[in-house]
């Protein structure tokens, strides 16, 4: 079938896309490009088409791009981006530049949301989704190593989706060819101190970016990997001789030479002051205005959380539950750092606890070779062209999901 194009210009980017897709306008950048929110005539919906910043210029560029696109195809959560249609305005192999991706549209990235005034149902909830995604992406056999508020996305229904998965296996941590500035805040102990990892190194990042919604700024902003470090040991304490045991010896050298910090209590590093006050009013005039739908259980439709007997207790209760989750998380050592499924069993996060969504099928696995795999530019430039003219015949949409449960709105 024949596609008609059209070019947009954005400052330094131009967009050549289909006539179906219409009202174009930028809504962020990252590290592999610019994307744009656009109108689909065809399906009648909103969505964000995504252009791949040069993704031939180099190797790691190109496999990276193979890498998401490849992972987009095979992973299929709520809780993570799917794929609704990928396109290349060049019309052979031999011409092939560019790779535009076409995802459901989103609101907003977690680091808007972030400067928010969150409450705890709020909070609790887009954590959940986060643990969900990720668990997902676990099942998978991807773990993650890089997440960080840029790269999640909600809706103003407090749906949340994560949008890229992470470090590849074989990718060094410090190695980049952009001039984007790679966001490193939010990478665990062990990602940063080159040691082995579990799946467990995702949820530290689940705590910073928890950290920072309470604390209303980042824990651990460093400039470096090794002001990094030192941020976290100043507020965490020095970890344990085992852990250092485990580092390799010109690391574990570094790190034993550092000052010897005692860390502070969660207490003291998240006083009852930063989370949310009296809100009895507010509850309950969003629990009496909360849409019903049948075929969910009234302990899911209205959780616990939604009904504070008494606010200021309910308040300090939460706040409680939500340090003691981030005293688990926050937590140097892996091998004692909570796991995703305890995190979800939680008290702060299971009063969401829903066995589809944190026990979906899994994918099909990843296949890791691709990320061992050498190949030249030109030849990742063939693999990706094949997946993109075999994107251009998309499987039948998935049989009717159930109404959705009701949810906390981020508009407040
Ligand atoms: P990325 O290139 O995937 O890191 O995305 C860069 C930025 O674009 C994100 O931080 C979001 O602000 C925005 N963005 C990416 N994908 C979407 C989407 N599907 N819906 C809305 N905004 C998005």
């Amino acid at each position: 079938m024949v596609q008609l194009f059209y070019t947009v210009s954005f400052d330094d980017t131009v967009f050549t896309v289909p006539t179906r897709y219409t009202e174009l306008s930028p809504r962020g950048r990252g590290a592999q490009g610019l994307v744009c929110a656009a109108y689909d005539t065809v399906t009648q919906q909103n969505v964000a088409i995504k252009k791949l910043s040069r993704p031939f210029q180099n190797v790691t560029h190109a496999k990276r791009a193979y890498r998401e696109f490849k992972l987009m195809k095979l992973v299929n959560h709520k809780n993570i981006i799917g794929l609704l249609n990928a396109f290349t305005p060049q019309l052979c192999q031999e011409e092939f530049q560019d790779v535009y991706l076409v995802m459901e549209l989103m609101d907003a990235n977690l680091c808007q949301v972030i400067q928010m005034d969150l409450d705890h149902e709020r909070m609790s909830y887009l954590l959940y989704q986060m643990l969900c995604g990720i668990k997902h992406l676990h099942l998978a056999g991807i773990i993650h190593r890089d997440l960080k508020p840029s790269n999640i996305v909600v809706k103003s229904d407090c749906t949340l989706k994560i949008l890229d998965f992470g470090l590849a296996r074989t990718a060094g941590s410090n190695f980049t060819m952009t001039p984007y500035v790679v966001t490193r805040y939010y990478r665990a102990p062990e990602v940063i101190l080159g040691m082995g990892y579990t799946e467990n190194v995702d949820i530290w990042s689940v705590g910073c970016i928890m950290g920072e919604m309470i604390r209303g700024g980042v824990l651990f902003p460093g400039t470096d990997h090794i002001d990094q470090w030192n941020k976290i040991i100043e507020q965490l304490g020095t970890p344990s001789a085992a852990f250092m045991a485990r580092l390799q010896p010109t690391v574990r050298n570094y790190v034993e030479n550092r000052p010897r910090y005692s860390g502070y209590s969660f207490d003291r590093l998240f006083p009852d002051i930063l989370f949310p006050s009296d809100s009895n009013e507010h509850n309950r005039l969003k629990v009496e205005n909360r849409p019903r739908y049948s075929g969910y259980s009234f302990d899911r439709l209205f959780p616990d959380i939604l009904f504070p007997s008494d606010s200021n207790e309910h308040n300090r209760l939460k706040a409680s539950q939500a340090r003691d989750l981030l005293s688990h998380m926050l937590v140097v050592d892996p091998e004692r750092r909570i796991s995703v499924d305890d995190a979800l069993l939680h008290p702060y996060i299971n009063v969401w606890y829903d066995e589809q969504e944190v026990n979906a099928p899994a994918p099909a696995a990843y296949d890791h070779s691709v990320d061992e795999r050498e190949h030249t530019v030109e030849q990742w430039k063939q693999l990706i062209y094949q997946e993109v003219v075999e994107y251009s015949a998309p499987p039948p949409p998935p049989a009717p999901q159930p109404p959705p449960a009701p949810q906390p709105a981020l508009t407040t």
